[in-house]
Parts: C-alpha cells; structure tokens; sequence
C-alpha cells in the first residue's frame, strides 16, 4: 500500500522577505516572492529591516534611493545587515547600491557596498533602449533567463571575492553574487521569470 507523498512546500514558506520600497518596481518583486509562498514586507525602517530573513533592492534610480536611505536613516543598519550576511538580492538600481564601486555616478551618489565589483551606470543607453535577451545563467539551469534591461548597469570589473553568474555575448557580465548577496543588471521579476528569488529564499532559508 503506498501513502500519497506529501506535497512540496512553496519556496518560501515561512519566510519574510523585505523589500526596499523607498523608490522602484517594488510591486513586481512582491508578486514574484509572494508566487513562491514567501510573507513579503516593505521596508522603510530600521525596525522593519530587523525582522526580514531577507531583503530585494528593488530597480528605480539608484541616485534617488541612495538619497531616501539616508534621509530614512536606513543607510547604516543596510549596511550593518550586509556585513551581518542578510541575504539579499539586488536589480538594476539595487546592484548599484551593492557595488563596491560605480562608474558615472552622480555627484554625491554613494553606494553600500558589499559586492566587490564595479559597475557603470546606464551603460545600455536610455530607456528607450531597453532590450529583452534570452541569457544563460548556468548556475540557474539549463534553461536560459529572459532578461529586461532598462538602463541598466554593466559590471565592468569583478574583484576576486565576486563571482560572474552570467554574461552577454559580447562578454559583458550582467549577473554577480558573493555570499549571500546577489545582483543582476536586468529585471527578471517583469518577465515572471523567478529562479533569482528563488535562488535568494535558499540563502534566507539557510540562515533562518
Ligand atoms: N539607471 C538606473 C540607475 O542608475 C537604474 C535603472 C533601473 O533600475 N532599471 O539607478
């Protein structure tokens, strides 16, 4: 007699994800985390940061958010979860926040840092330049990622502690990730593409 298999539980199951909602596409990445089962929390105070078992950093203007952290004081404890190892996954805007480095910032822009790469800003021209592309992310799979970009970063260095998840044809890297932070250059959560935020649960769910 065989008994039914229990079914998987969802992704994130049990886990509160926070999203940045300072500035950006937060509502793309809360229909994506919440399709994977996950609580999902915007985040625009310290005490809300304290209570996630992992964070996204939304795409919008990464000037503009640097800005709003600082005036919601959440500049430091992003800071203080990064080096306490928060898991956290960042697009567009959001890996320029994780840069160590950045190229073409605006006067005064300052990043958070944690991923030892350097990345330039609006390196694919303007928003009506945005592109769609069929990308392989081998450490995802075999199936290759549909990814949005618009105006999107490129990394133009990775230093040793990062590592390249995924290149375009032309060699440039678009995808980083070092510990438990992750960073892609495009908006895989607008083409419902979800292995990304599932990849950031596995990291959330190791340390919860
Ligand atoms: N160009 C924006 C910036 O520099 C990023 C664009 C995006 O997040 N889609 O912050």
């Amino acid at each position: 007699m065989s008994t039914p298999e229990a079914p998987d539980p969802a992704p994130g199951a049990g886990l509160r994800i926070g999203i940045l909602a300072l500035q950006g596409d937060v509502r793309e990445h809360a229909r994506t985390l919440r399709g994977l089962g996950a609580e999902v929390v915007p985040v625009r105070r310290a005490a809300e940061l304290a209570e996630v078992h992992g964070l996204v950093l939304p795409g919008g203007e990464s000037s503009v958010i640097d800005k709003l952290t600082r005036s919601f004081g959440l500049r430091d404890p992003l800071r203080a979860a990064i080096a306490g190892g928060l898991p956290i996954y960042g697009t567009c805007a959001g890996m320029i926040l994780l840069a160590d480095r950045v190229e073409d910032a605006i006067a005064g822009q300052q990043t958070l840092g944690g991923l030892d790469v350097t990345v330039r800003r609006n390196a694919f021209g303007r928003q009506n330049e945005s592109f769609e592309t069929s990308l392989p992310v081998p450490a995802l799979g075999p199936e290759p990622v549909a990814a949005t970009f618009i105006r999107a970063p490129e990394v133009t260095a990775v230093g040793t502690a990062a590592t390249a998840l995924a290149s375009l044809a032309d060699g440039r890297v678009v995808a980083v990730e070092q510990g438990s932070l992750l960073a892609t250059a495009f908006h895989p959560e607008v083409s419902g593409e979800d292995r990304f935020h599932r990849r950031l649960l596995e990291r959330a769910r190791e340390r919860a």
